[in-house]
């Protein structure tokens, strides 16, 4: 390990650590549900070895974290024996499973913020149990006025009180629409407008090598994979199985490819390339969705792997 590594404190950590799930929604970004891929309880410990020494959150997510229970709880003895209270650590579920005895262990294991990610038409129970959530929430004193996803350090970094709150997707989706992955890209829910930059959102890469002033540093991990983004590149940028995420993150922030993901505008990452914007903007006009034109980029123009120009590099 490298002391002299900035990214071994990293503000925010997103990890979805199973896609099982009691669900299989149409809009689902990662494929989860009853056969949804897992990592094994040996994987999820070498993951959190290899987390940063310092984080000031973790996000837990699926998948459903609760349909993996034991493996959940697993998850937070290691990282209360890592952190001890300097992490909060925020679950975002879909509420179908959670009951009052689990609720209290979660507690008990340091779950400090509780998500509820299920609030809309394409969930099974479709917000049936808001009211039910609601007053178990209440019971254990889980305070429910910050409803919407925390952002701002001054509300995910104060003292960590208990608390919930609950979203869904909207009309205009929660985080600026389906994205073009997983089973919402198999079923056509994506959003299919390619001026519309998730990118440069929460959730997206912007901010994932030095954050911002209104959106945390966060990276996320899909099962194993290290992205810079929620959406996923077509790559990941590295496996949290066996690489420490701050020598992953150090290996590529100096890369205007990724210096470009970091301001939230992927249509200059080629620039480096030779490939303007206005040709990133044609190809994404054609492909209908930024994260589509970031696809093409890694899969003909760049390398992952080497961090190199890919030697066919001609734009359809
Ligand atoms: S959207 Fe959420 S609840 Fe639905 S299948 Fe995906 S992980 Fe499960
Ligand atoms: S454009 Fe690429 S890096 Fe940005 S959110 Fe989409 S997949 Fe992630």
């Amino acid at each position: 390990m490298n002391p002299n590594n900035k990214f071994n404190h990293i503000a925010s950590v997103y990890w979805v650590f199973t896609q099982l799930c009691n669900d299989k929604c149409d809009h689902c970004y990662n494929f989860s549900g009853p056969q949804g891929s897992r990592i094994s309880e040996a994987d999820c410990l070498a993951i959190i070895d290899n987390l940063p020494d310092s984080m000031d959150r973790i996000i837990l997510s699926g998948g459903e974290p609760l349909a993996e229970k034991q493996k959940l709880y697993l998850i937070l003895d290691a990282l209360k024996s890592k952190y001890g209270n300097t992490t909060q650590i925020m679950l975002q579920t879909n509420g179908d499973l959670l009951t009052g005895e689990i609720l209290d262990v979660l507690i008990a294991k340091g779950v400090t913020r509780f998500d509820v990610a299920s609030i809309d038409r394409f969930h099974k129970a479709a917000g049936a149990r808001l009211t039910e959530l609601a007053e178990l929430f209440d019971s254990r004193g889980v305070n429910g006025e910050e409803k919407d996803p925390l952002v701002k350090k001054d509300n995910y970094l104060h003292a960590f009180p208990l608390s919930w709150g609950y979203w869904g997707a909207t009309e205009d989706m929660w985080l600026g629409g389906n994205w073009a992955r997983g089973r919402a890209y198999e079923k056509g829910l994506w959003k299919q407008d390619p001026q519309h930059n998730f990118c440069g959102i929460l959730s997206g890469a912007i901010g994932f090598l030095n954050g911002g002033p209104d959106i945390p540093q966060e990276v996320s991990i899909q099962l194993w994979a290290v992205n810079p983004c929620c959406p996923g590149t077509k790559e990941p940028m590295g496996d949290a199985r066996t690489q420490k995420v701050a020598d992953i993150l150090a290996r590529v922030a100096d890369h205007p490819v990724f210096q470009a993901l970091d301001k939230g505008d992927p249509w200059a990452m080629g620039e480096v390339l030779g490939i303007s914007k206005l040709d990133a903007e044609r190809r994404c006009g054609e492909l209908g969705n930024v994260c589509l034109w970031c696809d093409e980029f890694f899969d003909k123009h760049f390398d992952m792997k080497t961090l190199q120009k890919k030697t066919d590099h001609s734009l359809s």
